[in-house]
């Protein structure tokens, strides 16, 4: 069968290279081309920019970026069973596919990419979730990438883009909306991978903020927002009595009701209240 690269379908490539599922490697391939296509172009045009990766397998979604017209993909790949697959990726695609093999969580990566950058991934699900924080959170904003297009498990998709007094609104949701434009733009159900997994994912887009939506110090929100919904269901009067001895007159100061809990709290007041703790008295 004619594939969008001319290379084996991605069965084939499995066969060939014995790439036999590892579950602790959070290993569910998407074996559709259309399909990894269809996901390149939710990141946007590609065509100027180098994309990066994480965990390409057997190359379906890097041969979908590739196809997209990514300018240079970079793609970081724990399994070293997979590199001769992605070599012959690379062969076909002169100069614009670079193999990483190793941690995406120990890699520096930054030396083999030139702005603009996307990141685009079918994540590890073990890992995601640490990587996205990671993301959201460098020393300094705007951070290398532009925009962050990745698969994960529907609900933590959904508690990415949650809002106010919804059960997936928490500290995700919060750091997401504070950099970045977030939202849902595929679901997918388990059928589309294989092996096919227990839950249904989601691709969620987000594009970076140039400056972060509300004014507040990063560390302080995030200490604030971890106090808050380590107790989601308490009062904050209670649930952030550490933060100072006057939490409650701050609270009031800043119109959030003390008697409020952490689920009904928009970014906005959360940002407020950051700034009113950094400005001590
Ligand atoms: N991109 C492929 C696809 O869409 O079919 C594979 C996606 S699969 C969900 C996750 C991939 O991440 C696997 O290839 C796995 O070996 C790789 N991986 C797991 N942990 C990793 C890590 N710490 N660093 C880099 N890659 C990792």
């Amino acid at each position: 069968m004619a594939t969008i690269d001319g290379l084996p379908p991605l069965r084939e490539v499995i066969r060939a290279h014995d790439l036999v599922a590892k579950k602790q490697l959070g290993q569910n391939f998407l074996l559709d081309l259309n399909l990894t296509s269809k996901i390149a172009r939710s990141a946007g045009d590609l065509s100027g920019s180098d994309v990066l990766e994480i965990g390409p397998g057997p190359g379906g979604l890097t041969r979908g970026l590739l196809a997209e017209g990514a300018r240079h993909v970079v793609a970081v790949e724990k399994d070293a069973r997979a590199l001769p697959a992605l070599a012959e990726i690379a062969a076909a695609y002169p100069g614009r596919l670079t193999v990483l093999h190793g941690d995406a969580l120990e890699l520096d990566v930054a030396a083999h990419l030139t702005a603009p950058v996307k990141i685009a991934a079918n994540l590890p699900y073990n890992i995601g979730t640490e990587l996205l924080i990671r993301w959201l959170s460098p020393p300094v904003w705007p951070p290398f990438w532009q925009s962050l297009t990745l698969m994960f498990q529907k609900e933590v998709a959904e508690r990415i883009v949650a809002k106010p007094g919804s059960d997936h609104y928490g500290r995700l949701a919060l750091l997401a909306g504070w950099r970045t434009d977030a939202k849902i733009v595929m679901t997918l159900p388990p059928e589309a991978f294989t092996p096919a997994p227990k839950v249904h994912s989601a691709v969620v887009h987000l594009t970076r903020l140039e400056e972060p939506r509300f004014p507040a110090d990063g560390k302080v929100l995030n200490r604030i927002t971890a106090m808050a919904f380590n107790q989601r269901r308490k009062m904050l009067r209670s649930s952030l009595k550490g933060l100072a001895p006057d939490v409650e007159a701050r609270l009031e100061s800043v119109g959030i009701a003390p008697t409020a809990r952490a689920e009904e709290i928009g970014l906005e007041a959360f940002c407020a209240l950051a700034r009113n703790i950094s400005a001590g008295t």
